[in-house]
Parts: structure tokens; sequence; C-alpha cells
């Protein structure tokens, strides 16, 4: 949906995501954090008109093309919108366990097995020095590779759709974790909605 951008409804309620992610977290993040990145984006494209039927992803892909008085902006806080949707659809309660169908079957081909992919994300999102996501995506020549951003980076500026992500800023996590990211990244693969991520997987692969 273009401009003027809004809060997507969540699937589900601030505390459905407990023990793992506790509510008030769930409802800055949402409330606040996202909705800032939403305002940002639609002030900084309030003057452009000839822009306001363009997709957030059709934004972020040419984001070189975009008057240059409002691309950084565009990237951080249209990168911050897309990335809080998908992030919040990526969650569900009751979720985690092993992908199945095409996604699980992909990844244990490329990683070989669902825990050494595991392994490997959770090392990407620890390791991203300071704020930003990690993410498994389909790259270019077409494999699964798990990469990371800085900021709000979102791996559609090189017009790569992501299949899955998780936010290491602290705002995602300090309230209840502290500065403990290890533990929130381990306690957040028990909310992936792996349907979802299927889904995701079989527009693209
Ligand atoms: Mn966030």
């Amino acid at each position: 949906m273009p401009y003027k951008f809004t809060l997507p409804l969540l699937d589900y309620s601030y505390d459905a995501l407990e023990p793992y992610i506790d509510a008030q977290t769930m409802q800055i993040h949402y409330e606040k954090h996202h909705q800032t990145y939403i305002d940002e984006l639609n002030k900084a494209l309030e003057p452009y008109p000839s822009l306001h039927q363009k997709s957030v992803q059709d934004l972020l892909m040419s984001l070189s093309k975009l008057p240059e008085a409002i691309q950084i902006t565009i990237r951080n806080n249209g990168g911050g919108h897309i990335n809080h949707t998908l992030f919040w659809k990526w969650m569900k309660p009751q979720g985690g366990g092993e992908p199945r169908g095409e996604i699980g079957k992909a990844i244990k081909q490329k990683f070989e097995s669902f825990s050494s992919f595991q392994a490997l994300f959770s090392l990407a999102a620890k390791k991203q020095f300071g704020s930003g996501w990690a993410w498994l995506v389909i790259n270019k020549a077409g494999d699964l590779e798990v990469i990371s951003t800085t900021n709000q980076d979102s791996p559609l500026l090189n017009n790569i759709m992501p299949l899955l992500g998780v936010d290491v800023w602290e705002h995602a996590y300090y309230l209840k974790y502290h500065n403990k990211r290890v533990d929130y990244i381990a306690a957040w693969w028990n909310t992936i909605n792996w349907a979802i991520i299927e889904e995701f997987y079989r527009q693209q692969a």
C-alpha cells in the first residue's frame, strides 16, 4: 500500500508472544518505533506527489533515482517500515520448531541441517555490531544465504526480498533481556511463523 503509509494490523495481541517477547516491548516497538518510521516516511514524501503511488518496496529498490534530499530518510524510515511490517508477520503465538515444506528442504540442502542454519543465523544476529538486522535471503545467484545489515537497511536496497529477519536493535529486547542479545535471539526462534516463510519462499524460488 502506498502513501500515506499506516501501521499494518497485528495478527496477534501484544502479549501473544510471551514469554519470548514481552507485551510491553511489543507495544512500544509497534506503537512507537514502527509508527515513528511511518510518520517520518510520510513526512519525507509529502512534498513529492509523483512518488505517492509507489510502494515502500519500489521506493527502496529505486532509492538512487529518488530526489537526493530524501534518499537517506527513505532508506532509514522506508526500511524501518517494511522491516517491521515483515517482522510482525514472521512471528506468531505457538510458533517456532523446525520448518517443513520446500523451505525446510532448501535449508537442509544449503546448510546441512536446521540446527546448523540456526547457529549460523544466530551468530550473524549476535555479531551485527550495533543496531541492525540478520536475514535469510535468496541471493542473486538463487542460493539461500544468511546476511546482516546495519541500521534499518533492507535487503530490498539490493533488490532482494528477505525470507526471514530478526531485529537486533536494543529496542527489540532491552526491557526484558537487557544487554543479553543472545538470550533474546534464542527465545525469538520460538516465535517463528514458518508457514508464512514457506509462502515467501514459494513466491521467490
Ligand atoms: Mn525495531
